[in-house]
């Protein structure tokens, strides 16, 4: 037997916080994890005095207090605001969809004219309901702006036509009458100073946790489920159980970065880019996220590609749409019949978190695991 009383399996937030949180709780800590380093898909790197984002541009946002007051244990954060523009063929618009975006989409000023413009565009959906992507875009904001903002960004991202995707996808987006850019509703947001990285080094400093990378649990599965009293896994579900119900659909992403000789090269920290011929779908330039912080000179730039997934690629997405929910909803039945293993995190538990909705879930673990 062991010498643990807990296997992590993947040192992501919900991996990192489990472990922080048993090791507070005097228990003994085995984290494994695949790649070369700890922080999942949080995970940045400083290059040329700028914090890179390696997966992706991260904006931690919150509403939850617990959670909010959690993380800035870890790290202090700056008051960063994401405010990404999006380029359709040369034309910039300011996003989310706002007054700066009615204004140079259809040169209205007031709320009212905006509303009126919208009101019109809509009337193609009326009296219908929205049954794909394209008819909630539709009847939420317009066709012009479905087409110009919408329609190429989403395919691309998805890889299937808008007519196709489920409604929901675009209801994340906040659509406002007013002049504002802030991307998020919540109350809380920020970067990290220093990256990200920090918040699970320091989640898993403790001494009764002990971390290994460069180790795939899928080499030893067996082993590892005979040899520790309880396993928490955050790689995904299906593969758990060896496809044995079928795949669940992920979307995979190609991230390609680069270090330019210069100050500035885009003046925002994400650009998407919304027409369907650009074959990325956003452009970030990591010194934004930290106000230019980072050597004079230099700036750090990623392009990122999306892709399709198949086995053994990165799953960044879940496809949360009806038969991969009800597919999922299969594998968490076989997951109850072992109560051995807890099942968590974004691929863990097939689930479009955010970070904070990653910490929270993780917390409310914690406490299921211990405090009842
Ligand atoms: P992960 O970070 O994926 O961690 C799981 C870990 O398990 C990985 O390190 C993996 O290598 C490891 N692992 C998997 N299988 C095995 C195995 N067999 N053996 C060993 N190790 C294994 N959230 C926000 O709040 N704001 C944002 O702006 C934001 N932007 C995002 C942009 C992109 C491009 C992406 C992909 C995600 C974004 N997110 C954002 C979501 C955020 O990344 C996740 O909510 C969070 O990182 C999930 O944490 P996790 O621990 O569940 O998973
Ligand atoms: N979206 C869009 N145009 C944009 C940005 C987003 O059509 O310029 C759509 C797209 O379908 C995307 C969804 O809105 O999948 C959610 O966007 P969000 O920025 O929340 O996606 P994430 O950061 O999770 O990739």
């Amino acid at each position: 037997m062991s010498k643990y009383d807990y296997l992590v399996v993947g040192a992501g937030l919900f991996g990192a916080t489990f472990a922080y949180e048993a090791a507070k709780r005097g228990k003994r800590v085995k984290v494994i994890e695949k790649r070369p380093h700890i922080g999942g898909n949080v995970y940045t790197k400083e290059v040329a005095g700028i914090q890179v984002h390696e997966y992706g541009a991260h904006i931690f946002h919150t509403s939850n207090d617990r959670v909010w007051q959690y993380v800035n244990q870890f790290a202090e954060f700056n008051r960063y605001t994401n405010s990404p523009v999006a380029n359709y063929k040369g034309e910039m618009y300011n996003l989310p969809f706002n007054m700066n975006t009615f204004n140079k989409m259809w040169g209205v000023a007031t709320p009212k004219e905006a509303l009126a413009k919208i009101d019109e565009q809509r009337q193609e959906m009326a009296g219908k309901k929205p049954a794909n992507l394209e008819e909630q875009a539709i009847s939420l904001i317009g066709r012009d702006i479905y087409e110009k903002l919408i329609k190429g960004y989403t395919e691309k991202q998805w890889g299937q036509k808008a007519t196709e995707l489920p409604a929901f996808i675009i209801r994340r987006l906040p659509v406002r009458l007013t002049y504002d850019n802030n991307y998020f509703n919540d109350r809380y947001q920020g970067i990290p100073e220093g990256g990200y990285t920090q918040i699970v080094e320091k989640m898993l400093a403790n001494e009764l946790i002990d971390v290994e990378t460069g180790v795939d649990f899928f080499d030893q599965k067996d082993q590892y489920l005979n040899d520790y009293p309880k396993i928490v896994f955050t790689g995904t579900i299906d593969r758990f159980f060896d496809y044995q119900l079928g795949e669940l659909q992920y979307r995979s992403l190609r991230f390609e970065t680069e270090l330019l000789d210069e100050d500035n090269h885009q003046g925002n920290a994400v650009i998407n880019y919304t027409d369907a011929e650009t074959p990325y779908t956003r452009v970030i330039e990591h010194k934004h996220f930290e106000f230019g912080k980072g050597d004079k000179g230099k700036t750090v730039i990623t392009r990122e590609y999306p892709a399709d997934w198949h086995r053994g690629d990165e799953p960044y997405y879940p496809v949360n749409n009806q038969r991969n929910n009800q597919l999922y909803t299969k594998y968490q039945q076989l997951a109850q019949q072992e109560p051995k293993v807890i099942f968590g995190g974004r691929l863990g538990q097939y689930r479009y978190y955010n970070m904070d909705q990653v910490i929270a879930a993780a917390l409310k673990t914690v406490d299921e695991e211990f405090d009842n």
